[in-house]
């Protein structure tokens, strides 16, 4: 027999009627303040030296915005780290509020089951459907393939959701929320550095000699931490590429847009995850709670044991990720611009010699990127 709520999902759909969404928690002065954002970098001039940096000479307020905790995390479910891409807490989250009843659905960016080498906004609708598409999509999604798919969701009859989104996509969401459409109950975002055009997947393909409708499974962050760019073709071959090979790949098909963009640290939503480059700490994942609701998400996951936290200073997580705060937040250096308008050339991209030019990322991501930290220390106690 079928339950109640899914008898009137039933019944609206046969109907054809829209259901009343249930408003969030709407309007209030920081949600509408983060609906209104548009951040704009603030040039290189600007930018802290190494030195200013390691004595704490910064504008905090610009580079983190807001935020009620910081940590390290990953999640306790092995299938779910497995396929994160970091350390799954994210996904993890995500399951949680579906655990405690907290949703009917997770918007989130996927690969498609029936074209399974294009990336698209999914409708999931339970936990399983959200451990399904862990892991990273590294493609731009514009603001109409969320429209498309919360309007896919009401006429599904979920009224109360969950998105993850570009940082660029918060203002978008957190609008709805102020507004009360769609039932919004909580807002995840992610750190973006680099986003690419879809482009960059079927250079990728390309580089790997399958064709896209030959594809039978593809992962961006595929393998042991940090993984990278893997496929499998319906024949049963299978290639992959490291995580280093998206240096070159994000400079030959970085959308112009994200250039621009000064987003970095999903500002505006309640909580948000990014990689942690630890060097003797891999599978782990970097969080900034930055509302109370961002620390209620992670304290439902958290007192269930369905995620470890650990203590994170501010200037480990600064260390780890000032190379992409640096352009995100004041500038690209004019060697870099120069490197990604050469790159950009198609024909450069069509004779770059892509694997010689990986192996070289490897060696400077082995030298130069990563932080040491003796050990982790585990949060006690209640977040909220
Ligand atoms: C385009 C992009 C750029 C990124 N750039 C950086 C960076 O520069 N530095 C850094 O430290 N981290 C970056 N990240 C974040 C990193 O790749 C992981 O997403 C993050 O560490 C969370 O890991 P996790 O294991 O907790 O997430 P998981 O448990 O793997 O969960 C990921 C969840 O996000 C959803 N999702 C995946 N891709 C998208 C997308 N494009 N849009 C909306 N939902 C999506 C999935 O459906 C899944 O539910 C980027 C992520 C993306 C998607
Ligand atoms: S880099 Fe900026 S514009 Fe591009 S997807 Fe990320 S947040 Fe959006």
């Amino acid at each position: 027999m079928s339950r109640p709520s899914e008898q009137k999902r039933r019944v609206v759909k046969q109907a054809g009627l829209r259901p009343k969404p249930q408003p969030g928690p709407q309007g209030t002065a920081e949600q509408r303040a983060v609906a209104q954002q548009m951040p704009r970098k603030k040039g290189l001039g600007a930018a802290p030296s190494k030195r200013d940096l390691k004595a704490g000479l910064y504008d905090r307020q610009w580079l983190w915005g807001p935020v009620q905790g910081m940590f390290l995390g990953r999640t306790t479910d092995p299938v779910a780290r497995e396929a994160a891409a970091s350390g799954g807490v994210l996904t993890a989250t995500l399951c949680g509020l579906f655990e405690r009843g907290e949703v009917d659905a997770v918007l989130a960016v996927g690969l498609d089951p029936k074209e399974p080498a294009q990336p698209r906004y999914l409708v999931l609708a339970s936990a399983q459907a959200v451990l399904a598409h862990a892991g990273s999509v590294y493609s731009y999604i514009p603001a109409t393939e969320l429209r498309r798919a919360v309007r896919e969701a009401e006429m599904a009859g979920h009224t109360r959701l969950a998105v993850v989104c570009q940082p660029c996509l918060v203002p978008v969401v957190r609008r709805w929320q102020v507004r009360g459409d769609y039932g919004i109950q909580a807002v995840l975002s992610f750190f973006c550095g680099w986003n690419m055009t879809y482009n960059a997947t079927e250079y990728l393909l390309g580089k790997a000699g399958i064709r896209p409708e030959e594809v039978r499974n593809l992962g961006y962050r595929r393998g042991p931490w940090p993984g990278g760019f893997g496929v499998t073709a319906r024949d049963g071959r299978e290639v992959r590429f490291g995580k280093e090979s998206y240096e070159l790949v994000n400079m030959m098909f970085l959308r112009p847009g994200c250039a621009r963009c000064a987003y970095y640290m999903g500002e505006g939503a309640d909580l948000v995850c990014g990689d942690a480059w630890l060097r003797n700490q891999p599978d782990l994942t970097s969080l900034l709670a930055r509302t109370e609701r961002g620390m209620e998400l992670l304290e439902g996951v958290r007192s269930r044991e369905r995620v470890e936290l650990f203590h994170l200073e501010e200037e480990t997580l600064l260390r780890m990720h000032w190379h992409n705060l640096r352009y995100k937040k004041y500038g690209m250096s004019p060697g870099m611009q120069r490197l990604t308008r050469w790159f950009g050339r198609p024909w450069v991209q069509r004779m770059a010699p892509f694997r010689l030019l990986s192996l070289a990322s490897r060696w400077r991501r082995a030298l130069k990127m990563g932080v040491d930290l003796e050990r982790l220390e585990p949060v006690e106690g209640p977040l909220v």
